[in-house]
């Protein structure tokens, strides 16, 4: 979706004023990193199957959240990524525009694989519900059963090295267990052969951004994944 000049002004703008919100000091290159986000639109190649599955994503109409949905929100980035992040469900932001990781937890999604010394492009981003549950409750067992084929036929294809789930839901799925997060976070463990990196999502940081052992919990969890890919 193209944006009108303004637009883009006033998104930058909006960002800005988060970034101080975040007590972010140097904001020059913070703001280089959010106009990036501007320029990150699908990748997605017409013929590659990964846009065959998106476009079943985009007409899926398996269980409920099709009836309240705006759009699908299938992930992006590179097909070929070795590291793919994974969230709950697409949230207002991302329902209106179809692409994950849009609002203000995906901004700070952003900055973090910034500061992992990557671009959004090179990672690929997704989520283990790619409909928005209706006032941003959490996915229920139905919904994540009905829609787990996208995502590991979307695993299936990129083949990543690491795979960091953000949050309760995500880990939980990967992982088999009941376990929370806070215990969970930091340690590798496997799916499929594949790493996974449970860390907290972003939206629980900003809902406690006062405290910064979060952050900091976070940034120890994505240094281990950046020594794993070879990238510290
Ligand atoms: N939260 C998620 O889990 N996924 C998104 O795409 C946006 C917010």
């Amino acid at each position: 979706m193209k944006k009108t000049d303004s637009g883009l002004i006033d998104d930058l703008k909006d960002r800005l004023e988060y970034f101080k919100h975040m007590g972010i000091d140097d904001v020059s290159s913070e703001m280089a990193g959010a106009a990036r986000l501007d320029h990150v639109s699908s990748p997605n190649q017409p013929n590659h199957p990964m846009e065959e599955i998106a476009r079943r994503i985009r007409s899926c109409r398996k269980c409920p959240l099709a009836e309240t949905r705006k759009n699908a929100v299938p992930g992006e980035g590179n097909l070929s990524a070795d590291l793919m992040f994974i969230g709950e469900a697409p949230g207002r932001d991302e329902d209106t525009q179809g692409i994950p990781f849009v609002g203000r937890a995906g901004q700070l999604l952003t900055r973090i694989i910034n500061a992992m010394k990557l671009e959004r492009s090179d990672v690929f981003i997704s989520n283990v519900v790619k409909c928005r549950p209706p006032d941003n409750r959490n996915p229920n067992r139905n919904e994540i059963e009905t829609c787990q084929r996208y995502i590991l036929e979307q695993i299936d294809l990129i083949e990543p090295k690491v795979i960091v789930t953000l949050g309760n839901i995500p880990t939980r799925y990967f992982l088999k267990t009941t376990r929370g997060i806070t215990a969970l976070r930091g340690e590798f463990q496997e799916f499929n052969g594949i790493k996974v990196m449970p860390t907290f999502h972003p939206s629980y940081l900003i809902r406690n951004e006062t405290d910064r052992n979060l952050r900091k919990n976070v940034w120890e969890d994505m240094q281990q994944v950046m020594t794993f890919l070879g990238l510290a």
